[in-house]
């Protein structure tokens, strides 16, 4: 059957792959472990629950939600804001659900681009951020993220061509899937380069609540003069244990924020107001269940990164995300090293490359299963290292 020209041009999605290749060990009966998707393993806090329940007994629920979301939605938001980043925001203006981060920084391209515009995009970085572009007819320039600048893009080096079609800089502090936290000065440079350079900055917060040794993490709209430039992608994905509701929020710039509802009043229908409700609960009342889970991935995590200095694999830990951002061994890239461990030991690994060019040489591994798992997982690449 004939599709459109615009799907030929992306990549299959890293993930559908991943659960196919998956799916077919499990069929030849592998006990697979996949530490491929970051998808958290533990169930979504009571309290969310008891707030869902509770909405969806409502009937006034039960019909069109509005796309701008519940008064108690981003009321709840611009509370929960000001509290955790002491960012103020307008409820009014400055805020809208979004349907997870995902269907946001989709239609953040669609919203914001036209050929021959760009999307500066990190690599490697959330595949979103490169298909996006391309799915809205545009393009996405990479801008490399490497080890030795603290995965910080190198926003002097994009070129005058390229500053002149780039209308969009996606950034994502803690960073899927290097780890790294927001370098020193990158916001406030970031803030500098998008005024001077006329783009939007959009900062994809879906680790901001998950991160270890008592760092944390920052707004991106908590830099002087972001919300002129910038808006953020707020997601309760991660933090919240919440993958499978579809609860985000966009936050700052009252114009690209009109932008985004503007398409998206033509997109979808609006988030389900029962959910919109348990999300309020989350983040009023979701702290304490966001750092018991925080808790566990700084405990896996340091199980991971223990286990892979024994066989050999070096690896900085994280101080946030999900995520260990390890080097493939010599003599293999990322695609092969992490196909050989899914044939010899059943271990799904997600490879560098997916992520871009710069993902080269790196592979991925999600923490999000349980901790025997994991260490069962560790163990069997150890075989696969022939150590
Ligand atoms: C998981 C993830 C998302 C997706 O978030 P949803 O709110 O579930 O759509 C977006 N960005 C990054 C960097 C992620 O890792």
């Amino acid at each position: 059957m004939r599709h459109s020209k615009r799907l030929d041009r992306i990549p299959p999605y890293l993930f559908a792959e991943l659960e196919r290749k998956i799916a077919a060990k499990r069929a030849e009966g592998v006990d697979v472990i996949s530490l491929g998707i970051g998808d958290p393993d533990t169930p979504t806090p009571a309290l969310v629950l008891e707030a869902l329940f509770e909405g969806a007994r409502d009937p006034a629920t039960h019909q069109y939600p509005s796309n701008r979301g519940r008064p108690e939605f981003r009321e709840a938001v611009a509370a929960f804001y000001e509290r955790r980043f002491g960012v103020p925001l307008d409820p009014e203006t400055e805020i809208i659900p979004a349907l997870g981060a995902k269907e946001c920084i989709f239609n953040l391209n669609l919203a914001f681009l036209d050929p021959p515009d760009a999307a500066l995009a990190s690599d490697p970085g959330y595949p979103v951020y490169t298909g996006g572009p391309l799915l809205a007819g545009a393009e996405a320039v990479l801008l490399p993220l490497l080890s030795e600048r603290g995965f910080a893009p190198e926003l002097e080096a994009v070129s005058a061509a390229e500053r002149e079609r780039g209308r969009l800089l996606y950034l994502n502090y803690p960073n899927n899937p290097t780890g790294a936290v927001a370098p020193d000065g990158l916001f406030e440079q970031a803030v500098e380069f998008a005024r001077e350079n006329d783009l939007l900055v959009v900062h994809d917060a879906s680790y901001t609540e998950t991160t270890f040794d008592g760092y944390v993490a920052p707004s991106f709209l908590a830099t002087p003069g972001a919300k002129d430039v910038a808006v953020e992608v707020f997601s309760l994905s991660k933090g919240y244990n919440m993958t499978g509701w579809r609860t985000a929020a966009i936050v700052g710039n009252a114009d690209a924020i009109a932008a985004y509802w503007r398409l998206k009043t033509n997109v979808d229908s609006g988030m389900f107001e029962a959910v919109q409700l348990a999300a309020v609960a989350a983040l009023e009342h979701g702290a304490e269940a966001a750092r018991e889970t925080t808790a566990v991935y700084q405990r896996r995590r340091d199980l991971v990164c223990t286990a892979l200095a024994e066989i050999g694999v070096e690896v900085t830990p994280p101080r946030g995300t999900i995520y260990i951002w390890a080097p493939v061994p010599e003599g293999h890239t990322s695609a092969s090293y992490c196909e050989l461990v899914l044939e010899e030991s059943g271990v799904v690994l997600s490879p560098g490359a997916a992520y871009g060019p710069n993902g080269e040489g790196f592979f991925r591994i999600s923490l999000t299963v349980p901790d025997d798992r994991l260490l069962e997982a560790v163990e069997r690449l150890r075989s696969s290292l022939g150590g």
